[in-house]
This record gives structure tokens, C-alpha cells and sequence, in this order.
């Protein structure tokens, strides 16, 4: 492992990353902070504004004064597109400080950051910019005197509450289509990785969104800024991506003020591999599919279900590719697997591993690295039992279970076992297989002979205990707005 980071290394005006609220920087009115911690390290890289219901309604209520009298609202959608599209070019601009905040914050292999969380939150940004004001209004006539419009009006202040694994790539994918439909918006991102999204304050003042339009409250879940932003009475609409028990908690409070949600929850993705697979691609994928990201992505393919006939052969194989696997400084370009986020997830990881040990054997992997970082070599199981709880839990952790099945119906059986539903990966040569297990898998994503491929205009989103609602292309613009239809009746001459 080669050096890292010290304190001094984050930027002066981040060593206290402060609420961002009206376009203006901003402590709490508690004065209250709290600290960040380096994953790599345990150090700390800096404070944290610690928002509460006071900060939150400031923001709330900023939001509503931009909503209210401000001019994005008014603006037609090309305007603020033009506007969108700036913020995603800053974003390209300021790439390698981005991605090396977002490293820091999170752990994860700056290759990763550089090349995927960064791009592509400046990609959401230009997506949106450019697919927003090409979409078409309904009109539909009954008859020649009469036509019903269907038009789409913003919903007001939607709150937006994002996890830690992916920061600014997953806060966007939200801020860009509300913000495009005309809302303002709270974002309330992770108590872990607050630097990204303190930055984007400066970003979208620079790109002329107007004060109070974007908001950024830091702070806690259940008790913190988090509930106080679910419960607020101005609060249109909920967008959330985080765990599924943290779904249900914001689903009960969200529900006095029959507030609009959108939830993207946890998974526990089935990588199915059949004997007449193309093993090569089939084994490299599964390998980034797993460990990625230390395996802390929502689609990971946490579970690799295997034909019996290639069982033994594919054991050997991930073996190999795995030990290749260079876990260490997230800041080294070399990396390729970087550290837990948090010492709680760690210690969580662990005693899965500990609880796969008295379920199945242990092939490779599954040890802390000495040190103060949160390191943990990335785990094989095999002979993993369909029901074990390694197989059916979300582990969100560099953990592998490897599961035997004999036929098609087992495989989609065991694949649709678990109470989730986000996505699965299937590898086979013969097309028709594809096409019949594709239909038969219970998830809103199901890739075929890939893994992670997306296209922003499709929808994404969860089935069962995954998720509610879709986001994705015209489903993001049409949640973060209300459809209104508005008849005419044409009197003739
Ligand atoms: P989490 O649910 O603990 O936290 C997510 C966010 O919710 C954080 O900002 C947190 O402060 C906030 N929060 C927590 N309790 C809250 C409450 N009671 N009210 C309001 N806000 C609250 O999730 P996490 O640990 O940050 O992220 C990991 C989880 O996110 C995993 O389950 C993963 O699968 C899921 N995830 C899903 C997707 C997807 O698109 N489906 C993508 C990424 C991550």
C-alpha cells in the first residue's frame, strides 16, 4: 500500500463542508458539526454542519421562495436545460478534483471515480439537458371541437436523499430531471461522503441556477436532517435511494403529508452462468460485478449461480482472476479494490463472512488488512446453499456466493428466491434460453450476457422489496411532475 492521505490534503474550504442554502454557504444554527472520517485511514478528513429540522426548514423554505417568486419555474424547459447542460460541463471541468474528493470520501479506487462516478454525473446532467426539451405534450381530440392537453407542471420542493456509495453519480441522476421539470430542491446527501455535493453548491452558482433552486443540507437519517426533510408540510414529493428498512421508515413518516415517493432500495443481483456460456467474458464480469466498487453497488451480482457441469471449472477460474485483485490506497491509480466506507459497514462485512464460514467453504479471501483502513480482501464462497443467509441477505461488501443449479427452473428458482428484485445478469449462447429466462426473472433490470449496461432513457428502478416506482429518461420527468389535462371545447361558427 503506498502513502496516504493526511488531513491537510482536503481543501481549506472543505475541511468544514457547511449546508448549502440559498446559494449561499452556510453553518448550522446549532453550530453544531460532526466528523468525517477517511475509510483508507480512519483520520479525520474534516467536519461536517450538523443540520437538524431547524436547518432543514431554512432550506425548505428557500426552496419555496425560488419555487415560489423565483424565475426557474417560469423559465421554459430549454431555458433551464441550457442552464443543466453548464452544470454538467463544470463538472467535466473540475473532473480530477471531483473524483479525487469523492475517493476520499468514499473509499473507492480513484480509477473508478475518475472513469465512472464523475462522467457520468456530468453525463446525467447533459442527458437530461438535451432529452427534457425534446419531449413531446399529449393532445388528443375526441372530436373536431374538442381537444384534451395534457401538460406537466413542476410539484414544488422535492426532497432528495441519497446513500454513500455512489455520491454525486446517484444525486444527480436525481437533481437533473427534477430540476429540468422546474422544482427546487433539498438535497440531504450521506453523513458519509458530504465533499461532492458541497461542491456542487459552487458549481451550479457558477452555471446561473438561481439561489434557493438547489439546496444541500448535511446531517443524519432517522432523528437528523433526513426525517426532518420527509415530515416537512413544503415538501412535494420524496426521492430516495438507500437501504429498503430506511424506505419503509421514510413511507411512514412521508405518509401524513401524502407526500409523492420514488424509492430505489437494495438488491442481491442473480449473475446466472450456463455451461454454454462465453466463459472468458462471462468470469471477467462476474468478477467486476462483485467486487467493484468493494462490492458496495445496489446492482452488484452478489449472487453467481453456476451449472453443475462448470461448477469446479469456474471455481478455478474466479480463483485466479481474483487473486488479482489489488486491494489498497483508494488514491493509487493501481488500485482496484479500495476501502469499506465505514468501520460499522466493515465490522458488518466481517461477521458475514464469519456467519458464510458455519454456512459454506471459504475458497479465498474475507481477511482485514492490519491497519487503521477499513480493508477486507475481497471473499469466495462455494457450495452455497440457494436459502443460506450469504445468499439471500444484501451484504453490500466484497462477499461472493457461489450456488450449483442443474437446469433452467432451478436456476429461475433460486434467482427469484430472495425478497428482492433490482437486477440479474444471465450468460448463454443459446438466445432462446436468454429469452425465456429474461421473462421468467423477477427484476426491473435483467441483462443479457452483460452486466451494468444502461441507457438513460430506460427505466430503472426495482420490483418486490427493491423499490418503488422508476426512474430513467421520461419516468424521472413525469415523477418530479404533475400531469395536468386541460380540455377545450371549440364553440363553431
Ligand atoms: P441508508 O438507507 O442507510 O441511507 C441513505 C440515505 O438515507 C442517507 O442520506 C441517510 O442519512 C438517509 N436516511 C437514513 N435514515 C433516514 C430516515 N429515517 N429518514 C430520512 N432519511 C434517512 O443507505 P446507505 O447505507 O447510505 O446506502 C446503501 C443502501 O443503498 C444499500 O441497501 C443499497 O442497495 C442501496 N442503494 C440502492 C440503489 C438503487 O438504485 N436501488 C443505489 C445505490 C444504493
Amino acid at each position: 500500500m503506498s502513502a496516504m492521505t493526511t488531513p491537510s490534503e482536503v481543501p481549506t474550504r472543505l475541511q468544514t463542508c457547511l449546508h448549502f442554502i440559498g446559494g449561499e454557504y452556510v453553518a448550522s444554527a446549532s453550530g453544531e458539526t460532526f466528523a468525517n472520517l477517511n475509510p483508507a485511514t480512519g483520520k479525520v478528513l474534516g467536519q461536517i454542519a450538523k443540520g437538524d429540522a431547524v436547518d432543514v426548514d431554512r432550506a425548505v423554505q428557500a426552496a419555496r421562495q425560488a419555487f415560489e417568486s423565483g424565475p426557474w419555474a417560469r423559465m421554459t424547459v430549454r431555458e433551464r436545460c441550457r442552464i443543466l447542460q453548464k452544470v454538467g460541463d463544470l463538472i467535466l471541468d473540475r473532473q480530477e478534483e471531483l473524483a479525487r474528493l469523492e475517493s476520499l470520501d468514499a473509499g473507492k479506487p480513484i480509477s473508478e471515480s475518475l472513469t465512472g462516478d464523475i462522467p457520468r454525473s456530468a453525463w446525467n446532467f447533459q442527458f437530461f439537458a438535451e432529452y427534457a426539451p425534446a419531449q413531446a405534450e399529449d393532445c388528443f381530440s375526441v372530436d373536431a371541437q374538442e381537444r384534451h392537453f395534457v401538460v406537466r407542471e413542476p410539484l414544488g420542493v422535492a426532497a432528495l436523499i441519497t446513500p454513500w456509495n455512489l455520491p454525486l453519480y446517484l444525486a444527480t441522476w436525481k437533481i437533473a430531471p427534477c430540476l429540468a421539470m422546474g422544482n427546487s430542491c433539498v438535497l440531504k446527501p450521506a453523513e458519509w461522503t458530504p465533499m461532492t455535493a458541497t461542491v456542487l453548491g459552487e458549481i451550479m452558482n457558477e452555471a446561473g441556477v438561481p439561489p434557493g433552486v438547489f439546496n444541500v443540507v448535511h446531517g443524519f437519517g432517522a432523528g437528523g436532517a433526513g426525517e426532518a426533510l420527509t415530515t416537512h408540510p413544503a415538501v412535494s414529493a420524496i426521492s430516495f435511494t438507500g437501504e429498503t428498512s430506511t424506505g419503509k421508515a421514510i413511507m411512514r413518516n412521508a405518509a401524513d403529508g401524502l407526500k409523492k415517493v420514488s424509492f430505489e432500495l437494495g438488491g442481491k443481483g442473480a449473475n446466472i452462468l450456463f455451461a454454454d456460456a462465453d466463459l472468458d467474458t462471462a468470469i471477467e464480469t462476474s468478477v467486476r460485478a462483485a467486487y467493484r466498487n468493494q462490492g458496495e453497488i445496489c446492482l452488484a451480482g452478489s449472487r453467481l449461480l453456476v451449472q453443475d457441469t462448470i461448477y469446479d471449472e469456474v471455481i478455478e477460474r474466479l480463483k485466479a482472476r481474483i487473486a488479482t485483485i489489488r486491494v489498497g490506497d483508494p488514491l493509487n491509480p493501481q488500485t482496484s479494490m479500495g476501502a469499506i466506507i465505514s468501520r460499522e459497514q466493515m465490522e458488518k462485512v466481517l461477521q458475514y463472512i464469519e456467519i458464510g464460514k458455519s454456512e459454506a467453504k471459504l475458497v479465498m479471501g474475507g481477511e482485514r488488512l492490519d491497519g487503521p483502513g477499513n480493508f477486507i480482501t475481497p471473499a469466495l464462497f462455494r457450495d452455497v446453499a440457494a436459502d443460506a443467509r450469504i445468499a439471500q441477505d444484501e451484504i453490500f461488501g466484497p462477499v461472493l456466493p457461489v450456488i450449483r443449479f442443474r437446469d433452467e427452473a432451478e436456476a429461475i428458482a433460486i434467482a427469484n428466491s430472495t425478497r428482492y428484485g433490482l437486477s440479474a445478469s444471465i450468460w448463454s449462447r443459446d438466445v432462446h434460453r436468454c429469452h425465456r429466462m429474461a421473462a421468467a426473472i423477477r427484476t426491473g433490470l435483467v441483462w443479457v450476457n452483460c452486466w451494468f449496461a444502461r441507457d438513460l432513457r430506460t427505466p430503472f428502478g426495482g420490483m418486490k422489496a427493491s423499490g418503488l416506482g422508476r426512474e430513467g429518461g421520461r419516468y424521472s420527468l413525469e415523477y418530479f411532475s404533475e400531469a395536468k389535462t386541460i380540455a377545450y371545447r371549440y364553440q363553431p361558427e
